[in-house]
C-alpha cells in the first residue's frame, strides 16, 4: 500500500486512512513507552486546575446526550462536538459500531436513567460514523481473513461491519437501536456522519 497522501481526496493509503508515515515508523516504539507517562503528567495538571471537579454522573441536562462512534484519534468528540467534562456519555470501538455490547450499553443506562427519571424523554443517542474509517481494512479478503482467524469468528461476519460508506453504515445501525428491544422507547436515536476533511458533521437520520 502506498503512504502517498492524495491531494484530491486527502485519503493517505488506499482504504484506510490508518497507514504509518515515515516519521511515526521512525520513533514508533520509543513513543508508545513514553505516551502514558505524558499522559500521567497531564494528568496531574488537571487534577491540580480541579478538572475534575463538579462532574455529574448523568450528563448535563440541556445536552442528555449519548454518543457512539469510532475509537480513531481523529474522531475523539470531545474535539469535533466540543464536549466537556459530564457533557455526554460516550462509547467508542472499532467504527462506531452499534454491536450487541453496544445495545447492552445503552439499555443499561437506559434503565438508570429511569430510576431518576420516571416519565419524559430520557436522552438522545447519536452514532456518528466518519469517512476514512480504517474499518475499510474489512474490505480486503487477506486482512479479513487473518483477523477472523485471530479473534476466532466466522470471516463472513465481518465484512458488514466495514465502514465504507458511512452513510449507509450509520443508517443501518440507527435502525438496529431503534429496533432493539432492550432498548426503552423513552431513548431517541439519531445518525450523524462525521467528515474528517473538512471536520464538519452532518445529519443523516434526523431523532
Ligand atoms: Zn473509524
Amino acid at each position: 500500500m502506498s503512504n502517498e497522501q492524495d491531494p484530491q481526496t486527502g485519503e493517505v493509503g488506499r482504504a484506510t486512512g490508518f497507514e504509518l508515515r515515515d516519521r511515526d515508523r521512525d520513533r514508533g516504539g520509543q513513543a508508545a513507552a513514553r505516551g502514558i507517562d505524558s499522559a500521567l503528567e497531564r494528568n496531574r495538571a488537571f487534577a491540580a486546575a480541579a478538572g475534575h471537579e463538579g462532574a455529574v454522573v448523568f450528563p448535563n441536562l440541556q445536552l442528555q446526550l449519548f454518543v457512539i462512534t469510532c475509537l480513531d484519534p481523529r474522531t475523539d468528540p470531545a474535539h469535533f462536538l466540543g464536549l466537556g467534562m459530564s457533557d455526554a456519555m460516550v462509547v467508542r470501538n472499532v467504527g462506531g459500531r452499534v454491536t450487541p455490547e453496544v445495545i447492552n450499553d445503552v439499555a443499561y443506562i437506559g434503565q438508570l436513567a429511569e430510576t431518576i427519571m420516571p416519565d419524559g424523554p430520557l436522552f438522545e443517542v447519536a452514532v456518528i460514523h466518519h469517512t476514512q474509517c480504517g474499518t475499510g481494512a474489512l474490505a480486503d479478503d487477506t486482512f479479513r481473513g487473518r483477523y477472523a482467524e485471530r479473534i476466532g469468528v466466522e470471516e463472513s461476519s465481518l465484512l458488514e461491519h466495514a465502514v465504507l460508506d458511512p452513510t449507509a453504515t450509520v443508517t443501518r445501525d440507527v435502525d438496529r437501536l431503534r429496533k432493539a428491544r432492550a432498548i426503552s422507547p423513552r431513548v431517541t436515536v439519531s445518525g450523524y456522519v462525521y467528515d474528517v476533511v473538512t471536520g464538519l458533521v452532518t445529519t443523516v437520520v434526523p431523532a
